[in-house]
């Protein structure tokens, strides 16, 4: 396909300019003579009127533009999809559309719909009834095991229980908090270590190996995992992209682990930050993102029927 020489429209939907993303793609998007604007979602109000769908910031109406770069935090994941939705019905490009974005916030759906299409896995159990806890942990080969909060980012509520007895525990307390949770078999031949696969559009455009400190087995850079660029393998890179397909998104930080049955995928990242891999790899991420709109991001581009 031929790039566009004619000049984008871009908004950025972001709650905070300054953040490390949100900044290096307005950047990128500068640098390569395109508009670009920064929006903050929840400050985007609609009108849902027949035939003119339209969006407001801040008492103006928004003009049409090329495309949108959603940067969805987890935190407002309902009414930040909301908004993405709006402009797709008013025709708008979108980076990642509304309908991946939800799909991927929910970890469970996520790992039914991979499991489906063969995408390698960590063997994963998911019940209710606190009759089936032992079944539950004894499906994903018994201790150690990881469990798991359904609702969790950047590692918090994962917990890797060494008995089945302490696996008993952290689910009766789970339980008590009314909160969904995954049993989940432990890839302890990873040691530590998992590996984030940069996707866009069709292809893996860089990754990084996270290793967990010492002591730690989860690798979020968050809980002070360090990060260096890797070589990953033919299998890993079409296991990550495929993911990336399945789940609808044209960005996407797809994480594997290197486990005795072949790489499996942790999960799928529709917002991924730059920062981590920008500097591990010391590629120019932002301006890959730019150049797939400047491919895509083309009026009444987009597929998503909002649902
Ligand atoms: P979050 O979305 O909160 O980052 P993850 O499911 O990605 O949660 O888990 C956080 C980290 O914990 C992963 O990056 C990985 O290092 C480690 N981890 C998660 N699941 C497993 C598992 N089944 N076996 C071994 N380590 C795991
Ligand atoms: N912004 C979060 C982070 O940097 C989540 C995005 C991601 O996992 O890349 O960890």
């Amino acid at each position: 396909m031929s790039t566009t020489k004619r000049p984008l429209s871009i908004l950025v939907l972001s709650r905070n300019r300054k953040l490390y993303s949100t900044s290096r793609l307005v950047e990128a998007g500068e640098k390569r003579g395109h508009q670009i604007r920064v929006i903050d979602p929840l400050r985007c109000y609609m009108n849902i009127s027949s035939h003119r769908p339209s969006v407001h910031y801040k008492g103006e109406t928004l003009p049409p533009v090329d495309a949108i770069i959603p940067r969805i935090g987890a935190s407002i994941t309902f009414y930040g999809t909301a908004v993405v939705r709006q402009f797709e019905m008013m025709g708008t490009f979108s980076l990642n559309e509304s309908v991946a974005i939800s799909r991927a916030r929910d970890k469970l759906r996520s790992l039914q719909l991979l499991s489906r299409k063969g995408i390698g896995l960590p063997v994963s159990g998911f019940g209710y009834s606190p009759d089936d806890t032992q079944d539950l942990i004894q499906l994903v080969g018994g201790a150690p095991l990881v469990v798991k909060l359904l609702e969790g980012t950047q590692g918090k509520g994962v917990v890797l229980a060494e008995t089945d007895k302490a696996a008993e525990s952290v689910i009766d307390a789970f339980r008590g908090l009314r909160a969904y949770f995954l049993t989940q078999e432990f890839i302890s031949e990873a040691r530590g270590a998992d590996i984030r696969c940069l996707v866009i559009g069709d292809k893996v455009v860089a990754s990084m190996m996270r290793q967990a400190k010492d002591g730690e087995f989860r690798s979020n850079l968050h809980r002070g995992g360090h990060a260096k660029p890797i070589r990953i393998t033919p299998e890993e890179r079409s296991t990550a992209v495929r993911a990336a397909r399945i789940m609808g998104l044209n960005l996407a930080g797809v994480d594997l682990m290197r486990s005795n049955h072949g790489p499996v995928v942790l999960e799928v990242n529709s917002s991924p930050g730059l920062q981590g891999i920008e500097e591990a790899t010391g590629k120019d991420i932002a301006g890959m993102v730019i150049e797939f709109l400047e491919k895509h991001g083309k009026p009444g581009k987009t597929r998503t029927r909002g649902t």
